[in-house]
C-alpha cells in the first residue's frame, strides 16, 4: 500500500476531539474544516511550557532519500502515547517544490503519518501563501521606492539583495531582469526568484516569539544601501506593519492528527541549509505548553539541523531539550562505508562496519552539547538481522542506548522500545545542555568552533568576498548574531564526496550573507540552491484528482 492509501484507510477524528486531548475546548481553536485548526497564540504559557520534556529527533549524514526523521518523530510520539505519556509531535510544513519534484511530501510514511496528508502537502492552511505575499510586498515596495521621485530613499538598485519568492521548483526564474518597458514601468535591474521556504520571512516567522517580535524582526530586514552608502532596512520603508498584518493567521500554529489519533502541530518550514530548518518557536512552545512530551525534528543530519536547533533556536527561545534521537539507517551507513546508492538493499556487513564512524561522530557531537543521545535504527524491509546486530554491538561497546524502531511498518507499536529509552533518559539523566558557543564571540571564532568541533575540520579558509562580507557585518554592528552555516548535508565536511567520518580537511567559506531580520549570519560553503529545478519526470505526472475529489499519486 502507498502512504496515501494507508492514510486514506484510517478514519480521522474531528479536530475538536484532538484539541480536547490537549485540554482545549472546541471554541478555543480556530477550525479550518473538520480536520485542521489553528491554535491562538494566547494559549502559549511559557512557565507551563518549561515543564514539558522536549525531545529532538535528528539523523546521521543522510542519503539523498532522507533517513526517516519525520517518520521517526511521528512514530516516537505515538509510542510515547501508547506508554501513557501525553505526547505531541511538532513538525515543519511541507513545501510544494519537493511535492512535485523528487523527494515527495513531508508527512511521514507507512504507519507513522500525519493526516489529512493531501491537505498538509497541498496548501494546507495557506501559511506559505501568506509568507510569499508578505515577502513580495516588500519586493514591490522596494522597486516602487526606487521608481518614486517624491518618496525616494535613494536606494542604489545594484545593492539590493532582496528577491521575490514563489513556492514552486522553477529554475527559469532564478535570474531575471525586471523593470523593462520604459520609464513608466520601473527601473531595470537584475534580480530573481527563490522558493518560499528559502525566504527570510519564513526564517523570521519561525524564530519569532509573538506578533510584536515578528514585526520588529520584519523591520530589521537588511535590504541594501543608498547611493551614499547608508544601509537601508525594511523599517525605513515603513512596511513591517503591513507585512505583519498579512501574516496574522500564518503566525498561528496548525493542529492536525497522527494516524493513531494523537495531536500533531505543524508550523513553518524554513530551509535546513541557508536557514534553521526547524518548525516555529511558537509551535514548539505551544506543544510544550499543551503536552507532557514534545517530539520535534531538525532537518538534514545532526551536523546541520541539530547544531542550528541547539545553537540558534534553543538559545534564541530559551529551550532545553531532554534527549536526542539519532535516526540511523542501515542503508545510509552502508553508503558511508562506500557502497553504491543503487545496491544499498543488498546485505553487506563490511560496508556497514566501515560506515559506523559517521554515526560515531554524530553521537560525539550530541554529547558535546551535554545531551544524551539514543540511536533509533529505522528498520527497512531489506535490513538483515546480522546488520542490525552490528549496530547494536557498536552501541553496547560505546555505552549508548539503542532501539530497533519499526515505526514505518507498525506505527507506535514499533516505537515502544525507543519511547521507553526516551522516558528513561528524561527520568534518570539530568540534562546538562549547553550550547556550543556564546553568541558574543566574534564571527570567525563562531564559525571555527562549529567547523572544528562539529564537522571535525582542521580549520577554516575564507575567500576574499567572505572577508569583505565580514567587514560589512562589523560596520552594520551585527557581529553578535549566531551563525547558520550553509553546507552540504551529504558529508560532515563541505565536500559531498567525503563520506563516513572525514579527517584532515579544511572548510572553505565562500560568502557570508546577512539575515538581520531572522537574526543570524549565513556563512556559505559551496554552492547553495535557493530555487530548485524539477526533474525530467516530475512527481506531478503521477498526481491526479477524480470527479469525487479523491486525490491519488501523492507520496
Ligand atoms: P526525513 O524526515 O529524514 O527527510 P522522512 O521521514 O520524510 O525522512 O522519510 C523519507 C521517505 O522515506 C518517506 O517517503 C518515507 O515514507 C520513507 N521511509 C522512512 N522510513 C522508512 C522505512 N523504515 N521503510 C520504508 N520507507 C521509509
Ligand atoms: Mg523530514
Amino acid at each position: 500500500m502507498t502512504d496515501l492509501e494507508i492514510a486514506k484507510k484510517t478514519e480521522m477524528k474531528h479536530i475538536s476531539i484532538i484539541a480536547n486531548k490537549l485540554g482545549l475546548e472546541s471554541d478555543e481553536i480556530e477550525m479550518y474544516g473538520k480536520y485542521k485548526a489553528k491554535i491562538p497564540l494566547s494559549k502559549i504559557d511559557i512557565t507551563k511550557s518549561k515543564k514539558s520534556n522536549l525531545i529532538l529527533v535528528t539523523a546521521i549524514s543522510p542519503t539523498p532519500a532522507g533517513e526517516g526523521k519525520t517518520t521517526m518523530s511521528i512514530g516516537l510520539s505515538e509510542g510515547l502515547n501508547q506508554l501513557g505519556k501525553q505526547s505531541v509531535v511538532v513538525l515543519r510544513e511541507p513545501s510544494l517544490g519537493p511535492v512535485f519534484g523528487i523527494k515527495g511530501g513531508a508527512t511521514g510514511g507507512g504507519y507513522s503519518q500525519v493526516v489529512p496528508m493531501e491537505d498538509i502537502n497541498l496548501h494546507f492552511t495557506g501559511d506559505f501563501g501568506a509568507i510569499e505575499k508578505a515577502h513580495n510586498l516588500l519586493s514591490a515596495i522596494i522597486d516602487n521606492n526606487i521608481q518614486s521621485k517624491t518618496n525616494s530613499l535613494g536606494i542604489d538598485p545594484r545593492t539590493v539583495a532582496w528577491k521575490r519568492v514563489m513556492d514552486m521548483n522553477d529554475r527559469s526564474l532564478r535570474n531575471i531582469i525586471i523593470g523593462l518597458g520604459g520609464t513608466g514601468s520601473g527601473v531595470p535591474r537584475e534580480t530573481g526568484f527563490d522558493i518560499t521556504a528559502a525566504s527570510e520571512i519564513m526564517a523570521i516567522l519561525c524564530l519569532s516569539d509573538d506578533l510584536g517580535d515578528l514585526k520588529k524582526r520584519l523591520g530589521n530586514i537588511f535590504i541594501g544601501y543608498t547611493h551614499e552608502r547608508t544601509p537601508v532596512y525594511a523599517r525605513d520603508l515603513k512596511v513591517e506593519g503591513a507585512m505583519a498584518a498579512l501574516l496574522k493567521d500564518a503566525v498561528k500554529p496548525n493542529l492536525v492528527q497522527t494516524l493513531e489519533g494523537n495531536p500533531a502541530i505543524i508550523h513553518g518550514g524554513p530551509f535546513a541549509n541557508i536557514a534553521q530548518g526547524t518548525n516555529s518557536v511558537i509551535a514548539t512552545r505551544m506543544g510544550m505548553t499543551l503536552g507532557e512530551y514534545t517530539v520535534t525534528e531538525a532537518g538534514f543530519g545532526a551536523d546541520l539541523g541539530a547544531e542550528k536547533f541547539l545553537d540558534i533556536k534553543c538559545q534564541s527561545a530559551g529551550l532545553t531539550p531532554k534527549a536526542v534521537v539519532i535516526t540511523t539507517t542501515i542503508r545510509a551507513l552502508k553508503y558511508h562505508g562506500g557502497m553504491d546508492l543503487k545496491s544499498l538493499t543488498e546485505p553487506n556487513v563490511t560496508a556497514l562496519t566501515k560506515g559506523l564512524p559517521n554515526l560515531e561522530k554524530h553521537l560525539e557531537n550530541i554529547k558535546q552539547f551535554g545531551l544524551t543521545p539514543v540511536i533509533a535504527i529505522n528498520r527497512f524491509m531489506t535490513d538483515h538481522d546480522d546488520e542490525i546486530a552490528i549496530i547494536k554491538d557498536f552501541a553496547k561497546r560505546n555505552n549508548i542506548r539503542v532501539a530497533l524502531a519499526e515505526v514505518w511498518e507498525k506505527g507506535g507499536k514499533g516505537a515502544l522500545e525507543l519511547a521507553q529509552h526516551v522516558v528513561d533518559i528524561v527520568e534518570e539523566v539530568s540534562s546538562n545542555f549547553k550550547p556550543l558557543y556564546s553568541w558574543d564571540l566574534d564571527v570567525k571564532s563562531k564559525i571555527e568552533m562549529i567547523a572544528t568541533k562539529i564537522y571535525g575540520a582542521d580549520g577554516v579558509e575564507y575567500s576574499g568576498l567572505a572577508n569583505k562580507n565580514l567587514k560589512t557585518i562589523t560596520n552594520l554592528g551585527l557581529d553578535h548574531l549566531p551563525v547558520c552555516i550553509a553546507k552540504t548535508q551529504k558529508s560532515l565536511s563541505d565536500n559531498p564526496a567525503l563520506l563516513g567520518r572525514p579527517k584532515g580537511f579544511i572548510i572553505t567559506i565562500r560568502e557570508i550573507e546577512i539575515a538581520a531580520g531572522a537574526g543570524f549570519l549565513v556563512p556559505i560553503s559551496g554552492d547553495m540552491m535557493r530555487m530548485p529545478g524539477l526533474p525530467a519526470h516530475p512527481a506531478s505526472e503521477n498526481i491526479n484528482i477524480d470527479n469525487e475529489g479523491n486525490i491519488t499519486g501523492l507520496f
